[in-house]
């Protein structure tokens, strides 16, 4: 069943200014009550208020396709399902996905946390997106529960389980996007190419954070607009020197061959359309 909803809440967002995908109009299937598996430090949607792996109907399918009228695709790159948490979480995200691509002719684009990934009914209703951007902040236990907080019972094993399992099952194109919030290591700079040439992503989108976190969740902080400041309240994160990304940037260039990107920006404050995968 599908929750009840703010009277101004919609389903339907933006469109945004996406370094990755373009002109990008979201979808969210997670409605106005944050939720997700993560309670990543950094998150856009500021503390998670409902964190589970449980898969349930957040937005009904209709809803979606009700909302999305009011808006015109022309001009749209993509349709991105990420919105006000964990897209998979959502038990009609295929249907969804399946919907969007019917309704619109646009290339749909999921972005995930990949850690329901060991579901092999997520996996298939995930593969109906033309593009996935899966998060991969950690490439073990510590930092994961540091870095993404995830509910209990989530840890890297699994994640790296489920990611694998969908690389050889999928079709589309496969995006790792890792978030840093500072130098790694060595040994896990290394665990995390070792990784990369394991799964063979089509790209990997490396980042910092530069939204600030919103200090309770406000729908406002799903998307945003080239300079434009949030008008609720925030805390800024601790800036990454640009250095350490291009750094990193550079082995994963040397150690791997698969094309790194980044925003325009990075470890600098820009704007929010210029970091935009908090969310998922
Ligand atoms: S950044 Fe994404 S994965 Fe992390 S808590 Fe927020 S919605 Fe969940």
């Amino acid at each position: 069943m599908s929750s009840t909803f703010p009277q101004d809440f919609s389903s339907v967002y933006g469109p945004v200014a996406s370094w990755r995908y373009g002109r990008s109009l979201g979808i969210d299937p997670i409605g106005a009550v944050s939720t997700c598996s993560f309670d990543c430090v950094y998150c856009q949607l500021g503390e998670i208020e409902d964190k589970t792996r449980d898969r349930r109907i957040f937005v009904s399918t209709s809803r979606i396709l009700r909302d999305l009228q009011a808006f015109a695709v022309d001009g749209v790159d993509v349709i991105s399902l990420s919105g006000s948490g964990e897209p998979t979480l959502a038990l009609n995200l295929g249907e969804i996905v399946a919907a969007i691509k019917a309704d619109t002719g646009k290339p749909v684009v999921v972005l995930t946390n990949a850690s329901l990934l060991g579901d092999a009914g997520v996996r298939q209703e995930l593969a109906l997106a033309d593009c996935v951007a899966a998060k991969v902040d950690a490439v073990g236990d510590e930092r994961l529960r540091r870095v993404d907080r995830p509910v209990d019972g989530i840890g890297f094993a699994e994640i790296r389980r489920g990611l694998l399992s969908f690389r050889r099952e999928y079709r589309g194109r496969l995006a790792v996007q890792t978030m840093l919030l500072g130098r790694w290591p060595d040994r896990e700079q290394a665990d995390y190419i070792a990784f990369i040439n394991e799964l063979a992503p089509d790209e990997i989108q490396l980042c910092a954070p530069t939204r600030p976190r919103p200090l309770v969740h406000e729908l406002a902080a799903r998307g945003g607009r080239p300079g434009e400041r949030p008008v609720y309240a925030v805390r800024h994160l601790k800036a990454v020197p640009p250095q350490v990304l291009h750094e990193f940037a550079a082995r994963l260039q040397r150690e791997t061959r698969v094309p790194v990107r980044g925003p325009r920006t990075w470890g600098s404050r820009g704007t929010a359309a210029e970091c935009d995968d908090s969310s998922a």
